[in-house]
């Protein structure tokens, strides 16, 4: 695992990449922004952890610039804001986690190695009967027909298929596939599915996408769970 430090203080970007290295990973550092970006945009790291205010280039606006370039590395910010409204800027802004300095090594450590883990996860191809889902190549498919969808779309169908053979209610729908800065609005998911289950499901013999009533949806190929919902 590489990953990079972008962090201007002397005493803990010496402290954090001591700590990455007797944890086996390989670490880069970079003091200001411009070099952090110009690092970023370079080399393939698995995590970024991302100080908030550093000379050049704040970190916000790095992160921002290396989302917009498409960067899907995963990034954890340091920032020494309490605030709510900066901790969601943040999260806006592309960030994948947020710790408020200062803060344990223990508990960073923690912290990037779910990261990882988690986007271990999710580049594995999502299978749900004849429906297939592949999060590197960014591509759908059901039997063997490619199908184009939005990216509120895309993300929305990724989210059913992790979740295969389970209820996911409005709001953790919400939650997950919007922000959660989009608070109350979870008739959007009803429009969302209806989009969805005109290109997944219209015209093939198996629907996909179970509406479970005054519930929310499933995704499943069990024609067991088909019967009992209709
Ligand atoms: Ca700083």
């Amino acid at each position: 695992m590489r990953i990079l430090i972008i962090e201007d203080e002397p005493k803990i970007a010496r402290s954090l990449s001591e700590g990455f290295e007797a944890e086996h990973f390989a670490v880069d550092l970079a003091e200001d922004g411009e070099k952090g970006l110009e690092l970023a945009s370079e080399i393939r790291y698995d995590g970024i952890v991302l100080d908030w205010n550093l000379p050049r280039m704040d970190g916000l606006s790095l992160l921002r610039k290396l989302r917009q370039a498409g960067s899907t590395t995963r990034v954890l910010i340091l920032s020494g804001n309490r605030e709510v409204a900066d901790r969601v800027a943040g999260l806006q802004a592309g960030a994948d986690d947020y710790l408020i300095k200062p803060f344990s090594f223990q508990e960073l450590l923690a912290r990037m190695q779910t990261l990882l883990r988690r986007a271990q996860e999710t580049s594995e191809i999502l299978k749900v009967g004849d429906l297939v889902l592949d999060p590197q190549r960014h591509m759908v498919e059901r039997a063997g027909k490619p199908i184009k969808l939005s990216q509120r779309e895309y993300a929305l169908l990724e989210y059913l298929m992790r979740n295969v053979g389970r209820t996911v209610t409005r709001t953790m729908v919400v939650e997950h596939v919007w922000n959660l800065w989009f608070d109350g609005l979870t008739s959007v998911v009803d429009v969302y599915i209806s989009y969805l289950r005109a290109k997944i499901d219209h015209g093939f013999p198996t629907p996909l996408i179970h509406t479970v009533r005054g519930v929310g949806f499933m995704l499943s190929a069990e024609p067991k769970l088909e019967k009992k919902e209709k």
